[in-house]
């Protein structure tokens, strides 16, 4: 009996449609012969992260024939594997064309060049780390599915789009469709989670309000690995590099099947875009490079499309389209694209403790968060974080999004190299976010214990004794 497409759907949202790849497309058969020869589609969608992949389902619901070019490899959730690789076991299939494993607190040992899940560019004065798999950003992500408070939206969009519409429908449709949920009780009590538990004690002692953070973890996968029944992957504090056991319910389990359950939509993996120029007859012209696992490239062609989405992430985006205006093949671009490119504020703060149990692990899906709107010159988003490789050090993580709005980099077409980088980046762009990071990291400390790591000026014995006095002297006075 065919399947209905709602079946088809319902299928594909619980992950058991095997492989979301043009199979023609891939290996000359399949769907049809024809179709892998097919030159022109009614759109084209470049990348299949968050903003390709909402695209190709709102394209294919009302009938548009759309084409997804993706880069990297479609990873199929394996139970039986627990990662795609992490700190603890630096594999082949974690980084984008490196020959040298590059992350924090990770060493940087050799590693075969080939189509990995992340891209890891050195740009000047920053690195940039973005995804390269079917799914992008959602595969490598903490999964953290926060809105941004009203305030700060209206000020990036002053005239443009209305917070409203965004908070009474956007929002809620894309976290019902990545099924994003707060963590339950149970998972949060458990041992992983007490570096979380730990996390927000401490900053509610420093008087703020923290709240739980939605998230896109799968809690079934998660309650298996803490009974002993999956591989260990998220509850270790291994994500960066995916959760091959299926923690992480990646677009590949929600947007993209149900682009391509559509029917009008076809994704091809290992399909990388390398120019992009206008078509005489209007539309445009897609140069694509077809991909084998090492990144060699076995295959060259030109698409064309009527309608054409570049959602290839911020670095990719950028260099495809400074790229094409440069060097005068789609010159009317806009002089702005280049321009404005930040870190998001970003910022890790790691506070270590030794005397504070953290249980033997940090999981990685972040609990909770808090907004910090008014103490320091920029305001922090602060978030229950862990650092991956250091999961088992008695130390709290905190990760920083900071609002700031004034500090930009640009992109340059470098014409000798034949290549875009972000040319202007320095510390002073971050400096300020750091700054506030400091300070909330300081504060939490201070509210934590009464000798923040610094007597100030001083050996600290006679401080100590000092404050042992003062507050022997209230438990005394108190009645013990
Ligand atoms: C380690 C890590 C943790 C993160 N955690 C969070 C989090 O918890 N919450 C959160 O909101 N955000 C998080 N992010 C950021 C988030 O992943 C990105 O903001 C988001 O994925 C961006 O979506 P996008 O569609 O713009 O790009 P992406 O998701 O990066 O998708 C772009 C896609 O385009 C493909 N592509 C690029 N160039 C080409 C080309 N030339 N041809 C064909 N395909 C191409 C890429 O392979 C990729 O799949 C995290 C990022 C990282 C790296």
């Amino acid at each position: 009996m065919p399947l209905s497409r709602r079946a088809l759907i319902g299928l594909a949202m619980n992950g058991s449609l095997a492989g979301l790849a043009d199979t023609a497309a891939a290996q000359g058969g399949g769907r049809s012969a024809g179709d892998s020869r097919r030159g022109h589609f009614r759109a084209i969608v470049i990348g299949s992260g968050s903003g390709g992949s909402v695209a190709a389902l709102r394209l294919g619901r009302v009938g548009v024939d759309t084409l997804v070019l993706e880069r990297g490899r479609e990873w199929p959730v394996a139970p039986e594997r627990p990662v795609l690789g992490s700190a603890h076991g630096i594999t082949d299939t974690m980084f984008w064309r490196r020959a040298t494993a590059r992350w924090p607190a990770m060493l940087p040992v050799p590693v075969r060049p080939g189509t990995g899940v992340m891209e890891v560019s050195q740009e000047s004065g920053l690195d940039i780390a973005c995804a390269a798999a079917v799914g992008g950003g959602s595969v490598v992500y903490t999964g953290v599915t926060l809105a941004p408070p009203r305030r700060y939206f209206e000020t990036l969009y002053p005239a443009g789009l209305r917070y409203d519409a965004f908070l009474h429908t956007c929002f809620p449709k894309v976290r019902a469709m990545l099924g994003a949920s707060t963590l339950p009780g149970d998972i949060y009590r458990s041992a992983p989670f007490t570096h979380s538990r730990v996390w927000d004690r401490q900053v509610r002692r420093a008087s703020w309000r923290t709240f739980p953070l939605h998230s896109t973890f799968d809690w079934s996968v998660i309650r298996r690995e803490l009974a002993g029944g999956a591989p260990l992957s998220a509850t270790v504090g291994q994500s960066d590099f995916g959760c091959g056991n299926g923690a992480k319910k990646s677009l590949t389990r929600s947007y993209l099947p149900a682009a391509v359950a559509t029917g009008h939509v076809r994704l091809r993996p290992h399909h990388e875009v390398v120019s992009l120029r206008p078509r005489r007859r209007g539309g445009y012209l897609v140069g694509v490079h077809r991909l084998d696992t090492d990144g060699s490239v076995v295959g060259e062609r030109e698409l064309s499309c009527d309608m054409l989405f570049v959602a290839a992430g911020t670095l990719n985006t950028n260099r495809l389209l400074v790229a094409a205006r440069e060097r005068g093949d789609l010159p009317d671009l806009s002089a702005g694209i280049g321009t404005g490119f930040g870190d998001n504020g970003d910022q890790l703060n790691l506070r270590s403790q030794p005397l504070v149990f953290h249980g033997g692990s940090q999981a990685a899906p972040s609990a909770s968060a808090a907004f910090l709107h008014h103490e320091f010159a920029l305001p922090p988003l602060v978030e229950n974080w862990m650092l991956p490789s250091c999961e088992a050090l008695p130390a709290v993580v905190s990760f920083g999004v900071t609002v700031d709005h004034d500090h930009g980099g640009r992109f340059r077409y470098d014409r000798a190299a034949g290549r875009v980088h972000l040319s202007d980046w320095t510390g002073d762009k971050s400096a300020a976010a750091a700054s506030a990071m400091h300070y909330y990291s300081t504060r939490v400390a201070l509210a934590k214990s009464w000798l923040p790591g610094n007597v100030g000026g001083a050996n600290p014995s006679l401080t100590i004794a000092a404050l042992a006095e003062h507050a022997l002297a209230g438990i005394v006075a108190a009645g013990g």
